[in-house]
């Protein structure tokens, strides 16, 4: 019998009792268990058979996951100086363990030698998904290729890891200390703060910086033209060669350079022509090619609403603003002006319609409707006192249950997020049926003066969107654990069922659910949807091509091959940039620009050849979304026989299939544009 909060798993995390203190030892005794599963059932002795090695090693990896699981999230939401330091000191030892899980020949033989026809269809995708990862992470190779991919794995981490600290540095290492003339326009807040960092370095003026919350409404809002260039021309060259003489030090040229040319180098040892390749053998997009189509499509279909958008803008910047001829540094002034003198209405005024509890219930509503299920509260040991546990039902049984953890506070990260806390799993060791559970994490502004929180319109469709994570991971009907909820969908379609969810919050037969004026319990009056739904599509055709010009950027950089990344040439990419700006962008950039140096997202992130899957998944859910839309009921209520069909098809189902397969089991054909063009008013 233990008494370590951390090492108990008969029920749910004891998140009130587990203490900084418990985590080094705790997390060392389950390494090390993990470890001895491992050996046993990697002995030659050991027979392979899914469900043996299930009973012993995925038992207790999975308490090792649940208790990391546990600090990771104690780390999230209510970090403090011990846990962090408790956190760093455990979180290299679980890497190193989960690296080498993942290649350890042994296992990987053992796993080979299991007879996948003997298996039920499950299980046998769980141990085709299992053999993937081995191969992906080298275990076919031997000898000398194994050292370089070994090699190649650690300088990569090195690269990235630098070319993040680059852009940080670069970022932080840039100021200018602005007068109040050139300060004119911008928001009092922004000036506050801006007067404020000068203040502290016993500086007269407004000391500006590039972070986002200080460079954005400066190229909103700053009437002066010249303030905007300089502060445009620092923020779109950082981290490079056209950067200031003093932050040249943080340039990623070569850091770039060499990256391309590892993953490159990595891919064809893995038996690939390119690294796209490699990107996509898990994703559901089969081939580089499928996805350069698809954006050259989506392009094609924008383009004639981004020049129309342009045309706007140049308009309206001569007439109006009397700006002859835009630069770059000009657009988003425009776009702001404009926006402010067509859609004349607040966050402000919106927000007083989005109480929280009152947008909770609206959406529990849908849901339960939607999804057959009932949301009930539920109780269970929580890190903080506003933090709530609901337990969802179908037919009185116990489905899955949720953390929702909505306010912010100091010592939680920032944004929003869905994680598992536990999956579905009819578990090897006992038999029994494990439910799945959740944490549903998100930032909203507290509640003033003791009225309830109010949400804005993008809190609320964050909150949706979150819920739909949930849902994909709460609502699952797969037993088995590495193939159920979220665990192992593509990566490029695990965005579906939450960007699925967002479409609610602009359905006016919804929105009457959700709304109760904080004072005077009004319901969203459908003049401020009117202007809601038409602010929601402004320049959408600009910025569908900006997505495009991206994602095809990082597909085509990653579809090179070693004859384009010669190392004297540092500027192939740069060219490769210039030409789809050539087809795609309708706005001039400088030359001088330099984003790639700061794409953080592919270079330091895991976008890599994948950047795409933003709009690749906007389509699926749009289309999906779309199946409602023409089944509606007259009064404009989704309909009950959609919902179960794509509650069957697409949220129940986890990874035990191909995630077109449940695309085209729901729609009964393969995803369309047409559903996300129209939603975004880019339909004739
Ligand atoms: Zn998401």
């Amino acid at each position: 019998m233990t008494t370590v909060a951390l090492l108990n798993f008969d029920n749910l995390p004891l998140f009130d009792q587990i203490t900084p203190a418990q985590v080094g030892a705790s997390i060392d005794q389950l390494i090390s268990k993990a470890k001895s599963a491992l050996d046993q059932v990697t002995q030659d002795t050991y027979p392979a058979d899914w469900t043996k090695i299930a009973e012993v090693l995925d038992v207790s990896t999975e308490r090792l996951g649940r208790a990391w699981g546990a600090v990771n999230h104690l780390n999230s939401v209510a970090d403090n100086p011990e846990l962090r330091a408790a956190y760093n000191e455990a979180l290299p030892k679980i890497t190193e363990f989960w690296t080498e899980m993942g290649s350890n020949d042994a296992l990987y033989k053992k796993y080979k030698s299991i007879d996948a026809k003997s298996l039920a269809p499950v299980q046998a995708e769980a141990l085709r998904k299992a053999l993937k990862g081995f191969k992906l992470s080298g275990a076919e190779l031997s000898g000398v290729e194994k050292e370089r991919f070994a090699q190649i794995q650690s300088r990569l981490s090195e690269l990235s890891q630098k070319f993040s600290e680059n852009v940080l540095d670069a970022t932080d290492s840039w100021s200018y200390l602005a007068s109040e003339e050139e300060m004119s326009g911008i928001p009092e807040d922004v000036k506050a703060s801006t007067l404020n960092a000068a203040e502290q370095k016993s500086l007269k003026g407004y000391l500006l910086s590039l972070k986002m919350p200080c460079y954005f409404p400066v190229m909103q809002y700053a009437h002066s033209r010249s303030l905007r260039e300089r502060i445009y021309k620092a923020f779109v060259t950082r981290a490079s060669d056209q950067s200031d003489e003093n932050s040249r030090q943080y340039d990623n040229t070569s850091i770039i350079v060499e990256t391309l040319q590892l993953r490159t180098e990595e891919a064809k040892l893995l038996g690939f022509n390119n690294y796209a390749e490699l990107s996509l053998a898990t994703k559901m997009a089969e081939t580089p090619a499928q996805v350069i189509e698809f954006l050259y499509t989506l392009a094609h279909r924008a383009k004639p609403y981004a020049l129309r958008d342009v045309e706007e803008l140049r308009t309206f910047a001569k007439d109006v603003l009397h700006i002859e001829n835009p630069n770059s540094w000009d657009w988003t002034y425009i776009s702001e002006k404009l926006k402010e003198e067509r859609y004349s209405f607040s966050d402000q005024e919106l927000k007083a319609y989005f109480p929280a509890p009152k947008v909770l219930s609206g959406l529990f509503k849908i849901v339960e409707k939607l999804f057959e299920v009932n949301i009930k509260r539920d109780s269970a040991p929580i890190w903080h006192p506003t933090v709530d546990f609901y337990r969802i039902e179908r037919a009185g049984a116990l489905v899955g249950q949720f953390y929702l953890d909505p306010g912010a506070r100091s010592g939680k990260r920032g944004g929003a997020w869905m994680d598992d806390v536990r999956a579905r799993w009819l578990r090897p060791d006992n038999h029994h049926l494990q439910t799945p559970v959740a944490h549903l994490v998100c930032n909203f502004a507290e509640g003033i003066n003791g009225a309830p929180p109010l949400l804005t319109h993008d809190d609320v469709i964050t909150l949706f969107h979150e819920f739909g994570h949930g849902l994909h991971h709460l609502l699952t009907q797969i037993d088995e654990r590495d193939v159920s909820g979220i665990s192992g969908v593509e990566w490029d379609a695990v965005e579906l069922p939450s960007q699925f969810m967002e479409n609610f919050c602009w359905e006016w037969s919804v929105l009457q659910d959700l709304t109760q004026h904080v004072q005077t319990g009004d319901k969203l009056p459908r003049a401020l949807f009117d202007k809601l739904i038409a602010a929601k599509n402004f320049q959408s055709g600009m910025q569908t091509l900006r997505q495009v010009e991206f994602s095809l950027f990082d597909i085509k950089l990653h579809c090179q091959t070693s004859k384009d990344q010669k190392s004297e040439d540092k500027s192939s990419f740069l060219t490769l940039l210039n030409d789809i700006r050539a087809e795609i962008a309708v706005l001039p950039v400088p030359e001088w620009s330099r984003t790639p140096h700061s794409f953080s997202h592919i270079f330091a992130g895991g976008y890599a050849a994948g950047y795409y899957s933003y709009k690749w998944a906007e389509i699926l859910s749009a289309d999906a979304y779309a199946a409602f839309e023409e089944t509606a009921l007259a009064n404009g209520e989704p309909n009950v026989e959609t919902g179960r069909k794509y509650r069957i098809n697409i949220l129940e189902v986890g990874s035990s299939r191909p995630a077109i397969e449940s695309f085209i089991a729901f729609r009964g054909r393969e995803p369309e544009l047409d559903a996300l063009m129209r939603h975004q008013g880019m339909m004739q």
